[in-house]
């Protein structure tokens, strides 16, 4: 048994405990034992006096390779971004570029103490083989979408989601613990760029297969629009006649949803993926969270993709998040610290299907930690109530290691797996050649 020893472990399981000065102990990747006295199997016993373990965090929605276009092009509304910019410079990228630019972003992810992402984007195969080499999990969605071109049906774009699905299957084949690593869902990328033929298809056969379904829903006002104009209905109440909806759906943002809305996605269980610094810097809005709380929705954090945001870090995100519906219902004791965490992590569990196995740090859950080190970060000091400490006084200099599934995947400051100069290197070979073709 391999076995930890810090003074803080902040579980985040049911009760919410937090445990001082206990031992945690590893076998085959899965926590194994939680006491007060040292293991008597212990084999290794790593002492990590000061520090505070809390479990993996979760990015619940994210395109991590978009770190190829960091800064494309900042300070403009989604619509005019994704098809004056992104969508051209994606047409650019091959599928190397697309596993080199994840290989970075999941670096960068683990910087913050990100174990686990919720992936949205092509050269899906390229991210499976970056997960599997930088030692990560991921939920893994091709986008398929068939109302951007004549030459795509609902047929073509099921049958692209069905080859990465053989190709997971292989790769499960080969290593059965890949199969803990890799998760597959569907990913119909938007209402707006579905057909409805594709949304119905798409949501029989996630049924059928039990898996989930990750789309982006009612993000700007301007969909709404649409898709009123198109249906007569908004996206959500769209979804539902349908038969999308089910506790199986992750919806990315949700940020214009009515009070019908709420309650349908409540009733159906629907999960709400929050991205608030992308919702914030493309001015889409702002997701009434307190609101999905008062309904009972579970909602979890993403960053989106770094274009959009742009970094892919939680602390980041956690601090906002707990800020600014503050701010906006002026109203202090809304979305409190200890809530954001949930949402970085047992919740995020929760919305990929994962809950059982992780986001919270318990007895037969795999051992996905984050080691952090308050005296790495100066505003840190004094010692005061935990959760506070994490979402407001922290930032990712106090992530010091970072494990996933009982192994060493970041430990100061740099990852275990990758040479990251070298990936450097590439990423901005990759970014100079494809703002060479664009202006070209
Ligand atoms: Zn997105």
């Amino acid at each position: 048994m391999y076995v930890l020893h810090p003074s803080l472990v902040v579980t985040m399981d049911k009760n919410m405990r937090i445990l001082r000065d206990v031992y945690l102990g590893i076998t085959n990747g899965v926590i194994s034992e939680i006491s007060k006295e040292k293991p008597k199997d212990a084999e290794e016993i790593v002492e990590l006096p000061g520090r505070i373990i809390i479990p993996g965090l979760i990015n619940a929605h994210t395109h991590v390779a978009m770190v190829i276009l960091r800064g494309l092009k900042d300070d403009v509304d989604l619509m005019t971004w994704l098809n004056k910019y992104i969508f051209p410079a994606e047409a650019c990228l091959n599928a190397d570029d697309v596993y080199y630019g994840s290989l970075y972003g999941i670096s960068e992810m683990l910087s913050s103490g990100i174990t686990t992402f919720n992936e949205m984007y092509y050269f899906m195969e390229k991210i499976a083989q970056a997960t599997i080499e930088t030692g990560v999990r991921s939920v893994l969605s091709l986008g398929i979408l068939d109302l951007v071109s004549e030459d795509r049906t609902p047929e073509k774009e099921i049958k692209k989601a069905h080859d990465f699905l053989g190709n997971l299957e292989k790769l499960w084949n080969i290593d059965k613990k890949l199969k803990e690593r890799l998760f597959f869902a569907y990913g119909p990328h938007a209402p707006y760029t579905c057909s409805e033929e594709l949304l119905r298809r798409v949501a029989e056969l996630a049924k059928k297969k039990k898996v989930r379904v990750h789309i982006h829903l009612s993000e700007t006002k301007s969909e709404v629009q649409q898709i009123k104009e198109k249906t007569g209905k908004t996206p959500i109440q769209y979804l539902e006649s349908i038969g999308f909806l089910g506790e199986n759906v992750m919806a990315a943002h949700v940020v214009w949803p009515t009070e019908n809305d709420l309650q349908i996605l409540s009733h159906y269980k629907v999960n709400v993926l929050h991205n608030p610094i992308s919702n914030l810097k493309l001015a889409s809005g702002i997701a009434p969270i307190d609101k999905m709380f008062s309904y009972n929705i579970n909602v979890a954090l993403g960053t989106d993709g770094a274009a959009s945001n742009n970094r892919l870090d939680m602390f980041r995100e956690m601090h906002l998040a707990a800020l600014i519906h503050k701010g906006n219902n002026l109203d202090p004791k809304i979305v409190s610290a200890r809530e954001v965490l949930k949402m970085a992590t047992i919740n995020g569990a929760r919305a990929l299907g994962l809950e059982n196995q992780i986001g919270s740090i318990e007895i037969n859950k795999f051992a996905d930690l984050v080691v952090l080190n308050a005296k790495k970060v100066i505003s840190a000091w004094p010692k005061h109530d935990i959760y506070s400490r994490i979402v407001y006084a922290m930032d990712r200099n106090a992530v010091e290691r970072v494990m996933v599934d009982g192994k060493w995947v970041w430990v100061e400051g740099k990852p275990i797996n990758i040479n990251i100069e070298s990936l450097r290197e590439r990423i901005q070979e990759i970014r100079d050649h494809i703002e060479h073709e664009i202006a070209t």
